[in-house]
């Protein structure tokens, strides 16, 4: 089965929105688009009267470098969640495609699939205790092959909210034992904080292995919306037909260039948060009342006490924000904490020394 045949009718069937900006060469007199030929007042040169690149050359030419792949093989997208979405769209026909996630996950996956009328067929992880007290999670191999038929496998490396890895010659397994019932997907949302590679570079050894990535973590743009599909070109061409025709608003394409090209020190930033992160985890192993640690890989850790939403509470009360994860099936009084700056981190801490005594 090809790439394509994998996808849903309608999708294969369809022609895609030829905007003005994609028609036409954006330079000479522009008649072409109903924009006002006057610029905004602050508008610093940006052109914000005129609609933006659909897939903003220079952007995509400098994330392709960065991530080493052919522009063909990379569509831009409004944050990761709009590339989780393109995928069950293009892929997943109502009512009878499933998607595969393995909870506790990130919440997207099913929701997007949710809102597809595409089945969520959830195998969840499994715990495994650490050789240091601490725990992890792991895929359930045998119970994955064993689910029914799913259009689409959501994997996370590390994942969010657990920080486990999945080891990158699993993903190229499943991917190649999967390729006759559709794509699997690994979200490396966090993969600048891990110590495993991306799967960005085997993605010759499976057709069918699809990489996403964004700029709203390591990277520090959240605000900016910027995330990246990157798979085989036919897989890429799919999501192209059904993609909004300009998704990238032009002040977060010059915002994320800006970061991107004048070296916004993200290796530096990444290498203090895994330091504050080390501070962080051992300092928590030292507390009895944390009751089960999960460190992980990411710029988060999770952690279990007796009453996980009376400690966000009364973190709130403090000013500081944490990330109650109660509802997922597993994480009973868990809860998950970003890693800040060492500031924050002693604020952190000093609160926690408190809470705990
Ligand atoms: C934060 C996060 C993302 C990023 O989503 P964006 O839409 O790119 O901001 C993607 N996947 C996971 C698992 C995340 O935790």
């Amino acid at each position: 089965m090809s790439l394509t045949d994998l996808a849903r009718p309608n999708i294969r069937a369809l022609k895609p929105y030829a905007s003005a900006r994609a028609l036409a060469n954006s330079a000479g007199v522009l008649l072409n688009a109903n924009e006002n030929p006057w610029p905004p007042a602050g508008d610093n040169g940006q052109a914000l009267n005129r609609y933006p690149e659909p897939q903003p050359e220079r952007l995509c030419r400098k994330m392709a470098d960065y991530f080493d792949v052919d522009t063909a093989q990379l569509l831009v997208t409004r944050g990761s969640d709009e590339g989780i979405d393109l995928l069950v769209r293009a892929f997943c026909e109502p009512g009878q495609d499933r998607v595969m996630i393995n909870t506790p996950c990130f919440g997207m996956y099913s929701l997007s699939a949710r809102i597809q009328n595409a089945e969520v067929i959830d195998v969840p992880l499994v715990e495994v205790e650490n050789s240091d007290n601490t725990f992890d999670w792991q895929l359930d191999l045998p119970a994955m092959a064993a689910a029914p038929a799913c259009k689409l496998v959501f994997l996370c490396s590390p994942n969010n909210p657990t920080g486990n890895q999945i080891p990158v010659d699993t993903v190229i397994e499943l991917a190649r034992a999967r390729r006759e019932q559709g794509l699997v997907i690994i979200d490396e949302a966090y993969i600048e904080f891990a110590d495993q590679p991306s799967l960005i570079s085997r993605l010759a050894e499976a057709d069918n292995l699809v990489v996403m990535r964004t700029l709203s973590k390591a990277f520090g743009l959240a605000g900016c919306r910027i995330g990246a599909v990157i798979a085989h070109p036919e897989v890429i061409g799919l999501l192209r037909r059904i993609i909004p025709p300009y998704p990238l608003p032009t002040p977060s394409v010059t915002a994320a260039l800006q970061a991107l090209e004048n070296g916004q020190d993200w290796q530096t930033q990444v290498a203090t948060l895994n330091d504050q992160k080390a501070e962080l985890v051992a300092f928590l192993q030292s507390l009895p009342a944390v009751r089960r640690l999960w460190p992980g890989t990411a710029n988060f850790v999770l952690l279990r006490v007796d009453d996980g939403p009376s400690l966000v509470a009364q973190a709130s009360e403090a000013g500081i924000r944490l990330r109650d994860q109660s509802s997922q099936p597993g994480l009973e009084h868990c809860v998950r904490i970003s890693i800040g700056t060492p500031e924050e981190n002693q604020t952190l801490m000093t609160f926690l020394k408190e809470w705990a005594a």
